[in-house]
């Protein structure tokens, strides 16, 4: 295969693809009932990529009616787990396959730069797939400890139709972190890809048909949130809602829920997470740079971003100029130059969300020290640099709510006490980060700090092994390790008496 190292190199193989724009419903591609189509942007550009298919309440029924009709034939929820597990082994290969191909697409789709989609989009996609198929033939069932009388079989069963709603900022990925363990469990599953970043889930359709998935096993359905996203969360045959998003759509699919069929929800949401440091941080380089990645990795377009830097007083301005340093290293460029750290916003509407707090930031009395302009405004894409305020107050709308951008809230602190209440005073619970080298302040403000991870002289690091999800109104659902089989799985207790 030949190697991409350059701009050109890509723009080469970006004009030779030939995009996939249909839906995929048991195991083929299909128009949109109705027959309607959006535009996908590139972001970096404002060119328009593919026509999609637009789908409706209608697909969303001949998907449901589909994914049914594949479960109860039982085919793959009654396949031996190790025969399930090749199969996906064979689709997480075909991923890594079509690597180059996959990660163009992710890059003019949402902007990210190559670099990542590559190295971490991509095959953190196939990883993933692999590890659940890897675990599925390695899980038991339990037996209750009953008296010797008795037998008490608890057991796992899939759940039946699992529908997978998913946000642009790691398409594949988080469609991954569900379709994974929701395939391997056993489920027929429908997966909702953002209407901002449709390109990669529907070409995997095919692969997924290509490893050996059964028809009406994993179907993809483009479309918008109110039109497709909305039916399927409504629908009364489907089981089980695995959602990826904003807090606030995640509030109306719990419910839906509760509207239509009690179906399990599960919302995996916002974040504003704090990052603490110390001044006896052992070492401020590296927390700098962990700082900085934080929050200008992926544009800033992380849930569990490290918006809030909380830092103690007496290192604050050292730590400051040493950030500002590293945001020029990370100035955007075009997404598909390998060279490029930071891409483009995803298209205008988050943009001009983004730049509307900027706007904020600087009317509420926050300082802002670098950023905060758009750049390079003549390619027509939605570029935004790494943007720094300091002297902000956490009850500001910067420290408080989501941005979903480059844009970082820097706030200063005295004590241990008044960083973990400054940490968990938001709405949000997903992240957290400490760091010292003072091993008990570093545990005493874990155990305080109400977030699903709490990372301790690092930042977003981690793998499959260990569950990422939020505390609070950042849901409660959990993605990776084991503990995510959960959610695709019934329980059932089978009760013997012996007699005699
Ligand atoms: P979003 O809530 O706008 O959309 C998410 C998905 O929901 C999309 O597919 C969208 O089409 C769909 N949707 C929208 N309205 C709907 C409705 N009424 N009914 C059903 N579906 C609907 O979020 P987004 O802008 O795509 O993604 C950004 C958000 O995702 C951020 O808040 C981010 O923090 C969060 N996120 C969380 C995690 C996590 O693991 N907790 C990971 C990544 C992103």
């Amino acid at each position: 295969m030949p190697q991409l190292s350059t701009l050109d190199d890509w723009n080469r193989l970006v004009d030779g693809l030939s995009i996939r724009t249909e839906a995929f419903i048991d195991g083929r591609y299909v128009p949109a009932a109705g027959g309607e189509t959006f535009d996908c942007v590139n972001p970096a550009n404002s060119q328009v990529i593919a026509r999609i298919a637009a789908t409706d309440a209608e697909d969303v029924n001949r998907a449901v009616i589909a994914a049914r009709r594949a479960f109860d034939s039982g085919r793959w929820p009654r396949m031996a787990p190790s025969a399930r597990k090749e199969i996906l082994l064979r689709f997480a290969e075909l991923i890594r396959q079509n690597q180059d191909e996959l990660a163009a697409l992710e890059t003019i789709d949402m902007g990210k730069p190559i670099a990542d989609s590559t190295t971490i989009d991509i095959p953190g996609a196939a990883r993933c797939i692999a590890w659940y198929a890897e675990a599925v033939d390695k899980v038991y069932d339990e037996v209750a400890p009953t008296s010797r009388e008795q037998i008490g079989l608890i057991t796992r069963e899939p759940v039946g139709v699992v529908a997978c709603i998913v946000p642009w900022n790691f398409p594949l990925l988080m469609a991954a972190w569900k379709i994974g363990p929701a395939l391997a469990a056993g489920n027929a599953v429908i997966l909702k890809p953002s209407e901002k970043s449709p390109l990669t889930a529907i070409r995997v359709a095919e692969l997924a048909a290509e490893a050996g998935i059964p028809d009406g096993i994993f179907n993809v359905l483009p479309g918008f949130g109110d039109k497709t996203g909305k039916p399927l969360a409504l629908h009364e045959d489907v089981d089980c809602l695995a959602f990826t998003g904003s807090t606030a759509i995640g509030k109306q699919i719990l419910q839906y829920s509760g509207q239509s069929n009690m179906k399990r929800v599960w919302p995996e949401c916002g974040g504003k997470s704090p990052n603490i440091v110390f001044a006896d941080c052992p070492d401020l380089d590296a927390a700098v740079q962990a700082a900085g990645f934080g929050i200008f990795f992926n544009q800033g377009e992380m849930c569990s971003a490290a918006s809030r830097l909380l830092v103690e007083d007496s290192i604050r301005e050292a730590f400051l100029e040493k950030l500002l340093a590293f945001a020029d290293t990370m100035q955007p460029g075009d997404p598909l130059d390998p060279a490029t750290r930071m891409g483009a916003i995803v298209d205008k509407v988050q943009f001009d969300t983004v730049m509307n707090y900027i706007a904020r930031g600087k009317e509420e009395g926050a300082t802002l020290r670098t950023g905060g302009s758009r750049v390079l405004e003549d390619t027509r894409g939605w570029f935004v640099p790494p943007t720094v305020f300091d002297d902000v107050d956490n009850q500001m709308s910067i420290a408080q709510e989501e941005i979903f951008g480059p844009v970082l809230s820097t706030i200063a602190f005295g004590s241990a006490e008044q960083a973990l209440s400054l940490g968990n005073d938001v709405r949000y619970g997903l992240a957290a980060a400490v760091w010292t080298r003072d091993i008990n302040k570093a545990h005493r403000i874990a155990k305080g700090l109400r977030a699903g991870t709490v990372w301790i002289n690092c930042y977003d690091a981690g793998d499959l092994t260990v569950p990422f999800g939020g505390f609070k109104e950042s849901g409660n659902g959990r993605d990776k390790s084991l503990h995510a089989l959960d959610k695709y799985v019934e329980l059932k207790t089978t009760w013997i008496e012996l007699g005699g």
